[in-house]
């Protein structure tokens, strides 16, 4: 049995060691590998050895904080936080002393950043008092995961003590989401223009979705320089209208990772994988979310308690797979 792998991939794979970056039709070439092919582990072998080299085994956790819980009237497809689900009938806002006890937990427990979402209706000017609340009372980074906002929007999220913006142009933007592509792109300049660090997570992947619009969005996060851009995989919430697609597995999900982490070269300060998972830790990826409050993948209206994983369950991933949460973060 010969271990050699095809010269064409190899080729691509020293390309993507060198974190020059790949084009898209080497992308291309790596989504279409076959699963379980000595090539398919390669590929991960590549992307898995170019992040313990740049982010110095760094292990990230960004600490997910869903500020509310909603029947959004936004009714993205793949949300549970909708009118469309049925799912939740009443707002939740959770307590000021709810969030801050999550957050001196995030902070004892040494996550690298907080990640406030919201959902679509939710008030922003509440979202900046809550941020300066938690400015006040503890150290760790804060990330706003919000609807698309203006520059003077921008500025008053610095301002409130914010570093940065989750925000993702979804797969399917425009066809299972009410959302403009152009208008989520011109957040992103928005970010960039105030000051803010953009963050960044090709989702959320289900079977439907084709190579191409994949790669697209990865190659997106390149050209606008995102902090960190991994990958995400769709979680069907139960009923969700989704669920006639199925889900992605988790070895495809590192493949994602590993081909996405290839294209992002020497950009990225970090590479996130989500819902946590170990296969992707050995694929490129270092930054997993832990969770709680209201998520979009849940049923339940504190995640916690439901799908979401703990900072204890996240750091235990990290080290098993040899990846160093204590560290500082390379991200801020
Ligand atoms: S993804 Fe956000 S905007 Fe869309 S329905 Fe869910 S909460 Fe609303």
């Amino acid at each position: 049995m010969s271990w050699k792998i095809d010269s064409d991939i190899a080729e691509i794979l020293k390309k993507g060691a060198c974190l020059e970056g790949i084009s898209r039709r080497e992308a291309l070439r790596l989504l279409k590998l076959e699963p379980g092919s000595r090539e398919f582990y390669a590929l991960l072998a590549t992307a898995d050895s170019i992040s313990r080299r740049s982010f110095g085994n760094k292990g990230e956790n960004h600490f997910h904080i869903g500020l509310n819980v909603a029947p959004c009237p936004m009714n993205c497809s793949f949300c549970s936080l909708t009118v469309k689900s049925g799912i939740f009938t009443e707002d939740i806002v959770f307590t000021e002393d709810q969030i801050l006890a999550w957050a001196e937990q995030a902070e004892t427990g040494k996550a690298d950043a907080l990640n406030l979402m919201t959902t679509g209706n939710f008030p922003f000017e509440r979202l900046l008092e809550i941020g300066k609340m938690l400015k006040k009372n503890v150290s760790v980074p804060l990330v706003a995961n919000t609807r698309d906002i203006t520059h003077k929007e921008g500025e008053a999220l610095l301002e409130a003590g914010f570093v940065g913006a989750y925000h993702a142009i979804r797969l399917g933007e425009g066809r299972d989401t009410p959302f403009k592509r152009e208008k989520r792109i011109a957040t992103i300049k928005v970010l960039k223009d105030v000051g803010l660090q953009w963050m960044n997570c090709v989702e959320p992947v289900g079977p439907e979705h084709s190579h191409e619009e994949i790669i697209d969005l990865m190659f997106l996060a390149r050209r606008y320089g995102a902090t960190y851009s991994g990958v995400m995989r769709r979680i069907n919430f139960p009923q969700s209208p989704m669920e006639r697609y199925g889900m992605i597995s988790e070895r495809e999900l590192a493949r994602l990772v590993a081909v996405s982490r290839l294209v992002m070269g020497d950009i990225p300060k970090a590479h996130c994988t989500h819902e946590p998972n170990t296969a992707s830790l050995m694929a490129g990826a270092n930054l997993l979310f832990p969770e709680v409050g209201s998520s979009p993948r849940d049923g339940k209206a504190d995640t916690s308690q439901g799908r979401g994983h703990s900072l204890e369950q996240c750091r235990r991933l990290l080290t098993e797979m040899e990846w160093n949460p204590d560290k500082p973060s390379n991200c801020f």
